[in-house]
């Protein structure tokens, strides 16, 4: 006999969309039951960055103290170094205060500071190790989750699902639902590199015109990322290590001794860039939010950005259907008002993510700058520079349409 649990909503998905959806639910007096399929956040690099947006969220929430009793490397400017010429590419103080900076926090560090604070309130529940295989049905719409345990099947019953389970979500084609797939002609080579010796400023990625690099500070090393055309793993692969190291030497100059730390390819990752999008996030019953319902690419780092506005989003719409009963018309109209805002800023986003792939897999735009600059150069970057940090600095930092948390 399987275990059952009842809750009001049931969330697939402990990532930053679940346990936020879930904090945010717990916190009005709604059962939340959290399902997450790991037993614990531990696992490979999945983005650290903490955006202004969820900083105003962690500071509405009144978890500020307790976020920044964590470690965390704040960084309110960002570089791009192209042809070698350094250019001031972000700079969140343009932004309004109080959050005016990016800052870069372990995932997992921040999950778990979530999932403490949801753990505060009596309807937080939270099932680690609980793998949802299966959604159950009645009546015509979503009525609740099976899920795979080390104990064996849970069934959770709940009015509400809502899958925040990542881009290869399970869920979604247990729901029927299907995304539009964008074809994206790159992906990324992940690996670490130790700081250089020399410590470097604060630099999001480096473009010449044989590679662009991302270069992550994380505490103690690099998180870096090389951007590949799509499908040119095994070229790289057959062309050596020697070979990648000297790109990446040549790209960016100051980790060539950190470089020599890659000593197998074991220590690079192939990442492949996925840009999806559900048509409909939802079906009576239950809805898709996060990478579940729209996979980013990491350009602009927007990801965890997006799945928190989505949560936020979800849990404004949600609230008030609950406080009114939960009738079952009342969530999906929820449902319904999710999709309705969430949905063209991700398009958007997503538009604009597909705009820099395809720079990149041209190669067109990476030649632009001579180094040193030309005198023409130097005064197209004089007059556009300014402008395109303070739209850069509000993408990174908020997207398009940023959610606020309603009372
Ligand atoms: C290598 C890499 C680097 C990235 N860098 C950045 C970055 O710098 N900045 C940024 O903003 N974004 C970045 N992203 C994107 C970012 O990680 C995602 O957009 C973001 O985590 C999406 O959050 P989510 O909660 O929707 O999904 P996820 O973070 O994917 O969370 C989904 C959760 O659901 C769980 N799960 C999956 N299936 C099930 C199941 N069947 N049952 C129960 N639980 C399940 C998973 O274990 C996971 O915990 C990066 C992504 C990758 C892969």
């Amino acid at each position: 006999m399987g275990q059952q649990l009842r809750a009001e909503v049931c969330v697939v998905g402990g990532g930053p969309a679940g346990i936020v959806l879930g904090l945010l639910l717990a916190r009005a007096g709604i059962e939340v039951v959290v399902l997450e399929k790991h037993d614990d956040f531990l696992r490979d690099f999945r983005g650290d960055t903490v955006h202004p947006s969820t900083l105003n969220l962690i500071d509405a929430l009144g978890l500020r103290e307790r976020f920044d009793a964590v470690p965390h490397t704040p960084l309110p400017t960002l570089d791009a170094v192209v042809n070698g010429v350094r250019l001031r590419a972000v700079d969140f103080t343009t932004l309004p205060p109080p959050n005016r900076f990016v800052t870069l926090m372990p995932q997992w560090d921040l999950l778990d500071l979530l999932a403490s604070e949801g753990a505060r309130h009596p309807s937080f529940h939270l099932v680690m190790g609980a793998e949802a295989t299966d959604v159950t049905r009645g009546e015509g719409r979503v009525r609740g989750v099976r899920a795979r345990t080390a104990e064996g099947e849970l069934v959770v019953e709940a009015k509400a699902v809502v899958a925040a389970d990542g881009r290869a979500s399970a869920m979604r084609p247990a729901l029927g639902l299907e995304p539009w797939v964008y074809g994206v002609p790159a992906d990324v080579l992940w690996f670490r590199l130790p700081e250089p010796q020399t410590p470097m400023p604060a630099t999001l990625g480096w473009a010449t015109a044989d590679a662009i690099i991302v270069t992550i500070p994380r505490p103690g090393y690099l998180q870096c990322g090389m951007i590949i055309p799509k499908g040119a793993v095994d070229a790289t692969h057959a062309a050596g290590l020697d070979a990648f190291r000297a790109r990446v030497s040549a790209t960016v100059p100051p980790l060539r001794e950190s470089a020599a730390a890659l000593v197998s390819w074991d220590d690079i990752k192939h990442l492949s860039v996925r840009i999806e999008r559900l048509w409909r996030w939802w079906i009576p019953g239950a809805l898709c939010i996060g990478d579940a319902a729209h996979a980013m690419s990491p350009v602009f780092g927007v990801g965890i950005n997006y799945a928190v506005q989505d949560a936020v989003a979800t849990a404004n719409a949600l609230i008030p259907a609950f406080h009114a009963g939960g009738a079952p018309e009342a969530i999906d109209r929820a449902f319904t008002a999710v999709q309705r805002r969430r949905a063209l800023p991700t398009a958007l986003m997503q538009a604009m993510q597909r705009g820099v792939h395809r720079v990149i897999a041209t190669g067109r735009g990476l030649r632009l700058l001579h180094n040193p600059p030309t005198r023409g150069e130097r005064a197209l970057l004089r007059l556009v520079l300014p402008l395109a940090r303070r739209v850069m600095s509000r993408l990174v930092g908020y997207g398009f349409r940023p959610e606020r948390l309603r009372r």
